[in-house]
């Protein structure tokens, strides 16, 4: 049975143009959708009942299906699992930022990932699917309505199941109603799309979305060295990224953001570290714009052969850079009990089953 459009997936123009009605109704239409929960029982004041009818009867709300919030008790991170109409099963992670009351809500763009990252739990799945628009939009709506009060969700990263540039179509869209006033209201500058090094997918997102932020994750930059991590480097190696990468700089004038992964005896060393500084020193001296650096100490994903490197290699790795002239920040990576944390989300079990799983690195 064709259910209709999802609602939460529409601009207020898309929404009036489907159901007929004024602009100004469908903004506190979709308003209604995004702030309060859904269509109101009743035609408030504000709206004309017409409207409120027409909607009714032009889409649909689906919503997926809350199977599991788990709260860590080592740091302030919830993790959700939630399930999709068609039983499949996605995470969301609710982190919480250095400013207290203001959380960043890191959401999934499909379920698995074909890219196979060797280090990432998501990887380890293979794709299941993409993710509807609505179903991504609707991570943030439903974690949002839970957040406590007085507190907001402050920024979105496209960091969680998936690569987000191999489903850009649905994220764009997912882009706009994060950012519609409203809708989400959320700033475009804190939303940040993270990719594993999709150049096409970059550059379209430079062009059609150039004030949202660009992560790249890199796992090494020594040629040899990145492909037995990243596979997706056979078919598209770092210098072409990286070419798209300065493209994207060049055309939205912000930094990109460099995430590396840090694997003991694998990407640790002083050899690593000095070709990792080349390649970023290189980079700002080409495109005129100084990448942000953020260290992830690799978190356990079950099944896989990798170590975290030892805090002391993170340490000396970290001064390495620094006599290079690149500085660095390690990024928190918190809600390990929960398997939260950065490359470990992975729903083939339930949360109480999971050993270690795994987030998009
Ligand atoms: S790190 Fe990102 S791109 Fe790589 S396998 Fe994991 S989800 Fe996919």
């Amino acid at each position: 049975m064709d259910r209709g459009p999802a609602l939460q997936a529409l601009l207020p123009a898309e929404l009036a143009a489907l159901a007929g009605i004024e602009l100004v109704d469908a903004r506190r239409l979709v308003s209604c959708i995004h702030n309060r929960g859904g269509l109101p029982a009743r035609c408030p004041p504000t709206i004309r009942r017409v409207a409120l009818d027409a909607v009714r009867r032009a889409g649909e709300l689906p919503t997926l299906e809350v199977i599991e919030r788990r709260a860590s008790e080592l740091d302030p991170f919830v993790k959700y699992a939630f399930r999709t109409p068609d039983g499949r099963e996605v995470e969301t992670v609710r982190i919480p930022l250095e400013k207290p009351g203001r959380f960043s809500i890191c959401v999934s763009s499909q379920i698995g990932c074909a890219l196979g990252c060797a280090f990432c739990a998501t990887g380890q799945m293979g794709l299941q699917r993409n993710l509807e628009t609505w179903e991504i939009v609707e991570q943030l709506r439903l974690v949002r309505a839970e957040l406590p009060e007085g507190t907001r969700a402050h920024g979105v990263v496209f960091q969680g199941m998936g690569e987000p540039l191999a489903n850009l179509e649905r994220v764009l869209a997912a882009i706009r109603v994060f950012s519609e006033p409203s809708a989400q209201s959320i700033d475009r500058r804190n939303i940040t799309v993270c990719t594993a090094g999709l150049p096409a997918g970059i550059l379209r997102l430079a062009r059609e979305a150039p004030d949202v932020r660009l992560g790249l994750s890199l796992g090494d930059v020594r040629e040899g060295r990145r492909e037995g991590l990243m596979p997706i480097e056979r078919a598209h190696p770092l210098s072409e990224v990286l070419d798209a990468v300065a493209e994207h700089a060049r055309t939205t004038r912000s930094a990109p953001m460099w995430a590396y992964t840090m694997l003991a005896g694998i990407n640790d060393d002083d050899d690593a570290a000095h070709a990792l500084a080349a390649t970023l020193r290189e980079f700002t001296d080409r495109v005129g714009v100084r990448p942000r650096l953020s260290l992830i100490p690799w978190n356990r994903v079950e099944g896989t052969p990798f170590e975290r490197s030892a805090d002391e290699a993170l340490a000396a790795f970290r001064v390495a850079l620094r006599e290079r002239g690149v500085g660095s920040i390690v990024r928190y990576s918190g809600g390990s009990d929960v398997d939260a944390a950065c490359g470990q989300l992975a729903r083939s079990q339930p949360l109480s089953q999971l050993g270690r799983g795994r987030l998009h690195q």
